[in-house]
């Protein structure tokens, strides 16, 4: 599934408005493959399909970081720490810049010719620079935030370099340019701010960027959006997530957009085939209008599955829940017909915001979730911070968040055992709701070890004493603390684990990260990240065992879940209950309705034997094609 592109001329790197070639000079349109005066040609590119869907509209592109941020003066006493971000900031440019420079190497020769030269360039200015020593300068004598302090340095050189006796005036534009570039990367890394101008995008646009965080998508309102594409990410990473479970057709991982999209081009996106074609001929406009035509009536058809049972047709009952990542989900987790919430991911409360959100702020939230579900049960995972998913909030009382690995550091249940009191304030909040409301469930993230359980159950319990002291009537008893199962330590530890755990949430998510040593958010290593690994089925297989083997609830709320094909497989395997984004819940619907148990687990057993990933992908996708035929 590795994206690639067959347009030519087109970069994968956030490149300034003027490009120059080997000679130094700046590259005419025709030659960087731009639209001239004429007609624009049809360009398609190549991604990752994360969201399914087709999209027409008008691109608009968010690549340009916000230009400013505002003018910020600090304390002496807050020098070396503005001089740390700034080289914090300088360190993670170079690494991006360093990424893209190998990037390039997937395009034509031409193209890498011209464009290698330019992130030389970039890469020395986050050198020694006179940029960074003058910025890092100025931060003490101007006493200035490190990005007021980036921005006037730049500034300043550019210019310096605009007033320079020279009669090609396009080469001092181009160089002051590429100062304000970098500074703008700078800019964008010390501020890590969400794209604040999503409220400006144009109704029916195609959001283009370089890349979007978790927290950017929280923004996103998909009653404005028809598409997005990226040039990173991946197919399982968290900000795919939220584009599926918004319901916003998205290709992640399109390598040369942003170089080769411009604000206002036409553009079809098609989010099952993992497509982005700009300026589209006549007759991909027709394909495009067919598509979305048959997008809806099969969306029509599914919509009547709704008030129909999820039961197999030997009479085995599924439950099909939902995962919820933003309330905005709620109405359609309505309209796909889920029994309950199966995966309330919280880290949205913790998002986009500079403080902690309070006790009280934590009970109206669950409150409004919990009463739009009206007595369908809901799990509620508590704070899984780490890897991709950033809260600034956090990273500033706990160093170690911030270190050179976060996916293998302080995540999920380990920083909430390092900070208690996160622990304890959420834990109240819920307990207070589950009091209101009924019918909650908590969930730990990232556990490895029995004694993680143990050390927040103590927590869970010394909370609901305090919250009797002071008068709540809490549920009796508690409401179930469960575990997710989201490593192969914990996989393969399942059988001790479960002797502390009320009930098993398997993410395979994550599971499939840490088996195949596969980042689940880049674009880079998509092709390997492979939950029908032997290895990941393996462990999905051990933890379900242990669980059931102690008649405790298990459930499969990965990705994995809302996939059709593989819901025979997981039912095989002694599943029965899966959590999914819910746009997935009617298909997967579908699919429970047509399959007879003994077939899955005949079926399963045989994939089970395996350990060739390319011939259990045969397998499956035999499975499911044998089903379409009878369907
Ligand atoms: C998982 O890892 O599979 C999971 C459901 O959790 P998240 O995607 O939020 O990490
Ligand atoms: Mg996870």
């Amino acid at each position: 599934m590795k994206a690639d592109s067959d347009t030519t001329g087109a970069d994968p790197a956030a490149v300034p408005p003027v490009l120059r070639g080997p000679d130094g000079r700046a590259r005419t349109a025709a030659a960087s493959g731009r639209r001239g005066g004429a007609a624009a040609r049809e360009t398609r590119l190549k991604g990752i399909p994360v969201s399914p869907g087709v999209a027409i509209g008008a691109i608009f592109d968010t690549t340009e970081p916000p230009a400013e941020a505002p003018r910020r003066g600090i304390a002496a006493a807050e020098v070396e720490a503005e001089r740390q971000r700034l080289a914090d900031a300088v360190a993670a440019s170079r690494k991006q810049v360093a990424k893209l420079k190998t990037r390039i190497g997937v395009l034509p020769e031409e193209a890498q010719e011209e464009l290698a030269p330019l992130l030389d360039a970039y890469a020395m200015m986050l050198g020694n620079s006179r940029l960074i020593r003058g910025a890092r300068k100025r931060i003490e004598t101007d006493l200035v935030a490190a990005e007021t302090a980036v921005q006037d340095e730049a500034e300043t050189i550019a210019a310096a370099i605009l007033a320079a006796r020279d009669d090609d005036k396009a080469g001092l534009l181009r160089r002051a340019q590429e100062v304000r570039e970098i500074a703008r990367r700078l800019t964008r890394n010390l501020t890590a701010s969400p794209f604040r101008s999503f409220k400006d995008i144009p109704e029916g646009a195609i959001l283009v960027a370089e890349e979007l965080t978790p927290a950017d998508a929280a923004l996103l309102n998909p009653a404005r959006i028809a598409g997005v594409a990226t040039e990173e990410g991946g197919a399982d990473g968290h900000t795919a997530i939220m584009l599926r479970a918004l319901g916003i057709p998205s290709v992640l991982g399109c390598h040369g957009l942003t170089e080769a999209a411009r604000r206002g081009d036409p553009c079809v996106l098609d989010g099952t085939a993992g497509t982005v074609t700009l300026n589209p001929s006549a007759a991909t406009l027709t394909a495009a209008r067919n598509a979305l035509a048959a997008f809806a009536r099969e969306r029509a058809k599914l919509a009547k599955l709704r008030r129909l049972p999820a039961v197999t047709t030997d009479g085995e009952e599924v439950e099909l829940q939902a995962n919820l990542e933003i309330p905005a989900e709620l109405p359609l987790i309505a309209q796909a017909g889920a029994q309950g919430i199966g995966l309330l991911r919280t880290e949205f409360l913790f998002m986009n915001r500079e403080d902690l959100p309070d006790e009280e702020a934590q009970v109206a939230t669950y409150a409004e979730i919990l009463e739009a579900m009206d007595g369908e049960p809901v799990t509620i995972r508590v704070l899984d911070w780490g890897g991709e998913k950033d809260i600034e909030a956090l990273a500033e009382g706990v160093p170690a968040l911030t270190g050179p690995n976060p996916a293998l550091g302080l995540r999920g249940v380990r920083m909430l055992l390092k900070r208690p009191e996160l622990l304890e304030v959420q834990f109240a909040a819920i307990l207070r709701v589950a009091a209101a409301k009924g019918c909650v469930r908590i969930l730990l993230p990232m556990v490895t070890v029995p004694a993680e359980v143990k050390q927040a159950r103590e927590i869970y319990e010394r909370v609901a004493r305090r919250l009797r002291r002071r008068g709540e009537k809490l549920p009796d008893p508690l409401p179930p603390l469960g575990v997710m199962i989201e490593t192969p330590g914990a996989a393969l530890a399942a059988d001790a684990i479960a002797l502390e755990a009320d009930f098993f949430a398997i993410g395979t998510n994550d599971l499939a990260m840490y088996t195949l040593a596969v980042d689940r958010a880049e674009a880079e290593v998509a092709h390997l990240y492979d939950p029908l690994h032997p290895a990941v089925l393996r462990l999905v297989q051990f933890a379900t065992e242990a669980a059931l083997r102690l008649r405790m609830p298990v459930s499969v709320c990965g990705e994995m879940a809302g996939n059709p094909r593989l819901v025979p497989l997981l039912l095989g395997l002694g599943i029965r209950s899966l959590s999914m984004n819910a746009s997935a819940i009617p298909r997967a619907k579908q699919a429970v309705r047509a399959l007879d148990i003994a077939d899955c687990a005949r079926f399963a057993r045989r994939v089970m034997e395996q350990s060739d990933p390319a011939r259990i992908q045969e397998l499956v996708m035999g499975f499911a094609e044998g089903l379409t035929d009878k369907a």
